[in-house]
């Protein structure tokens, strides 16, 4: 899949996102960083669910402990133990299960890499790993186990992958991927836009990203200007899975990038318990659409180490699919679609 990767920037072994956040003066979505909940402690307290929760958050973490910023937390329905949006981001105990089948690197990343940071599977489009750091710590994620410390650290380590980049002359599209690539600072960001846009070829810039729905201060001024404010043409794929998600604030913040000339897609991943009923599916799409965002991609789940318990079979996918086609516009259903290591795109599932 190709939705962002794991780690946030305290625990992150990518010590280059830490260089480049500035301790003063701070802005208002860094602040949501530094003050995002780790302490399953608090999470349960704030969201009034039993201790033992808590202890069973701390031992399942593991490496990939539990990470939310307040904004989130706020759309979660306390008392809830079955809350759509707190089964995305509470360890629990199942993730210790080792199931066969469900491996470290399950979509071949490692094999497709082939400048550090640069990955290009996909004719026409190749995909730039800025960061393993993110906002949140969702616990089906694929890259949950990347071995982000291998991406370019030092200010000239983008040299490389650029110039592989200016190279090869059928890459028309760029996607900023990671990890979150908004959490670099805008500052960072635009250098290295203005490098891409220096390459001929490249006619579009993607962004990857679940920064706008996770804390929605991060659609900055800055970040529109480096992102709608130049040659390329701008797509920004969001990522949500459940229409609890896309909160008034995120609405004002997707605008903005909608006005800003983005054309805005979304991608979700289909998750047992989350958003595997027709009903979930439909109000994630409408609310999508009102929003001016297509729901591009609904995601078969990658098979992971530790997401056993997410997985939703092909048969009931298929069944909300096609009941989703009865009552929506097609242009409002998304594609099913699953990634196949090694294949030249990703499968349509039918
Ligand atoms: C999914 C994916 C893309 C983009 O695929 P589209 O079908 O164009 O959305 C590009 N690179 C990688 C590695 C991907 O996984
Ligand atoms: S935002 Fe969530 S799904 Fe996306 S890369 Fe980060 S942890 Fe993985």
């Amino acid at each position: 899949m190709f939705y962002a990767g794991p780690m946030n920037i305290l625990t992150s072994r990518d010590s280059s996102v830490r260089t480049y956040l500035p301790a003063k003066p701070e802005i208002a979505w860094q602040r949501e960083l530094r003050t995002a909940i780790r302490d399953p402690k608090i999470l349960c307290r704030q969201l009034e669910l039993p201790a033992s929760w808590a202890r069973m958050a701390h031992e399942a973490g593991g490496d990939f402990p539990l990470f939310v910023p307040a904004s989130y937390l706020r759309r979660i329905e306390r008392g809830n133990p079955e809350d759509p949006l707190l089964r995305q981001i509470l360890p629990v105990a199942e993730e210790l299960d080792e199931t066969v089948g469900f491996i470290e690197d399950p979509v071949g990343d490692r094999a497709a890499t082939f400048e550090p940071g640069l990955l290009h599977k996909y004719r026409g489009r190749a995909l730039l790993l800025l960061t393993g750091a993110c906002a949140v710590h969702c616990r089906y994620c694929f890259r949950r186990h990347f071995p982000y410390d291998a991406l370019p650290h030092a200010p000239n380590a983008w040299d490389r992958p650029l110039a592989a980049l200016a190279a090869d002359d059928s890459i028309h599209e760029v996607i900023l991927s990671g990890g979150d690539p908004l959490m670099w600072v805008d500052r960072r960001l635009a250098t290295l836009v203005e490098r891409i846009s220096a390459i001929g070829h490249i006619r579009r810039l993607r962004v990857h990203t679940r920064l706008p729905v996770m804390i929605p201060s991060r659609v900055t001024g800055a970040l529109l200007k480096w992102l709608a404010g130049g040659r390329l043409t701008p797509v920004v794929v969001l990522h949500a899975n459940h229409a609890r998600e896309l909160s008034e604030d995120v609405a004002v913040a997707v605008t903005r990038l909608h006005r800003a000339g983005a054309m805005l897609l979304n991608q979700a991943v289909l998750l047992r318990r989350v958003n595997d009923s027709v009903a979930a599916q439909a109000s994630l799409c409408e609310r999508l659409v009102e929003l001016r965002v297509v729901p591009y991609y609904l995601h078969q789940l990658d098979r992971v180490r530790s997401a056993v318990h997410f997985e939703v079979p092909v048969e009931r996918g298929l069944e909300i699919v096609e009941a989703l086609r009865r009552q929506l516009p097609g242009y409002a259903v998304p594609r099913y679609v699953q990634e196949v290591a090694g294949g030249p795109y990703k499968v349509l599932l039918r």
